[in-house]
């Protein structure tokens, strides 16, 4: 959390921030809705297999170092497992499980043929050179590749893994079956099996179902003012999204602070600005706030958090002024923050469906490799907004049903999907 405090948080807020519990109240929930027998329940909630595993480096000073790596295969009951992997030093089960969790609901959520996985590494990849970087990877993929495969488990690049990371990934398990398999990954270069369109994707998701959830709170575009936390593949592509859609971004942040106008940004200038500066700060035009958490209750239409974890929680959900918060990252709202936020009628589309542009494109380039055969970008967008488009009014309809909020909607619809497949196939031996 970036409003980090020097005294201990008491339980019930360590509590709140644990992703894997908010992941299981979000479930219960809607398990409850759904009527789920105690048995399907545990089934469904406890992960099918987690992975942990040394990874010892030399360093470049020729020291040797062990890492220790996770990889968690939440279900696959509809097909593969699918997720990406994160290298921070904070990395650790709990959060692996959650994260694999809302992989499986996400891919149900949009109806693609995954299920859902996680992995992580605990290291710091500011401290570690390219080098190293690269040696951590292959021998995490070395160690995990028994569980990996097209038809097993698919990962993918998240925070502080990219294309490279992928490309590594691909080259070491290749090299292991010896054959060239571009499908055991997804978020490659496109120079060997990537997607076009697939850098753009979780963006453009977010962008998409800012669209249809608008249409329903009666905003047009350029009547709207929307505040974007983070400015990375998320935030950056997404405020880019949106300011040529035409709505008025009035905010940008990164880990060191926020800028402000209330006119609107130029963002593709703002975006230029933080290449060439690797910071927001000092972007012309524009007034600074710092990383306190001020950012997020800005007076706005749209809130888009898409940095990290825990952003809102139950100490800051009642000054948040949105109408309408499209979850880019993945878990920012706390379970009991977010029931404060229905409570005064703000309307959260959640991460599990405001975030599953990437995994949708990802699937569509597990579907390229696998042909062989690759598509244009206008197939890919058009695709991916049949897609989003269809789930958000899924979600909808689930909720007016129910009468609930679109999280738990989201996960009544998830965890129905999951649990039909489950009775069709049934239990094996
Ligand atoms: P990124 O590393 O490209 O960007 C993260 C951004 O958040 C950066 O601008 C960074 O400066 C900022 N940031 C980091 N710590 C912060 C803090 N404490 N306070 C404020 N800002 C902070 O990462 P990304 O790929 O954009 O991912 C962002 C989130 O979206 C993560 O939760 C990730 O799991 C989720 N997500 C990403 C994808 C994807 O395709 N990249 C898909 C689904 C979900």
């Amino acid at each position: 959390m970036s409003q980090a405090s020097s005294v201990a948080p008491p339980r019930a807020f360590q509590d709140e921030l644990n992703p894997f519990l908010s992941m299981a109240k979000g479930f219960d929930t809607a398990a409850e809705h759904l009527g789920l027998d105690e048995g399907f329940r545990e089934v469904l909630r406890r992960p099918d297999r987690e992975l942990t595993v040394a990874i010892p480096i030399t360093m470049d000073d020729r020291t040797l170092r062990v890492f220790t790596g996770y990889r968690v295969q939440h279900n696959f009951t509809r097909g593969p497992c699918k997720g990406g992997i994160r290298y921070a030093p904070d990395v650790n089960l709990d959060e692996v499980r959650a994260l694999a969790a809302w992989m499986t609901w996400k891919c149900a959520v949009v109806d693609i043929p995954f299920g859902g996985a996680k992995g992580g590494v605990i290291c710091d990849p500011r401290q570690l050179s390219q080098g190293e970087l690269e040696r951590i990877t292959r021998r995490y993929t070395a160690s995990i590749m028994d569980i990996l495969g097209p038809d097993r488990d698919v990962p993918a690049p998240d925070v502080n893994t990219n294309e490279q990371t992928m490309a590594w990934i691909m080259d070491t398990y290749s090299m292991h079956v010896r054959r060239t398999t571009t499908a055991v990954v997804t978020g490659k270069p496109l120079s060997i099996g990537g997607s076009r369109g697939r850098t753009e994707a979780t963006g453009r998701g977010v962008m998409l179902i800012c669209r249809e959830a608008l249409k329903k709170i009666g905003l047009r575009p350029e009547k709207t003012r929307v505040v974007v936390q983070g400015s990375g593949n998320v935030g950056g592509i997404g405020a880019m999204l949106l300011h040529r859609e035409g709505y008025k971004v009035i905010s940008l942040s990164d880990m060191y602070g926020a800028i402000v106008n209330p006119d609107g940004l130029d963002v593709p200038a703002v975006l230029a600005h933080l290449k060439k500066t690797k910071k927001l700060e000092g972007f012309p035009g524009a007034k600074a706030l710092a990383n306190d958490g001020a950012q997020l209750e800005l007076d706005c239409d749209v809130l888009v958090p898409a940095a990290v974890e825990n952003q809102i929680t139950s100490k800051n959900a009642d000054r948040i002024r949105a109408k309408l918060i499209v979850e880019g990252a993945n878990g920012p709202t706390t379970f009991a923050a977010s029931e404060m936020l229905d409570k005064r009628g703000v309307v959260v589309v959640p991460d599990i469906l405001a975030n599953a542009g990437g995994v949708t494109v990802s699937y569509f380039e597990w579907v390229q490799d696998r042909m062989g055969y690759f598509w244009t970008e206008e197939r890919v967008n058009s695709s991916l907004e049949q897609i989003m488009v269809k789930s958000f009014h899924d979600v909808d309809q689930v909720a007016q049903k129910y009468k609930v909020s679109l999280r738990i909607a989201a996960y009544i619809l998830a965890i129905d999907r999951v649990a039909a497949t489950y009775r069709l196939r049934g239990l094996f031996a």
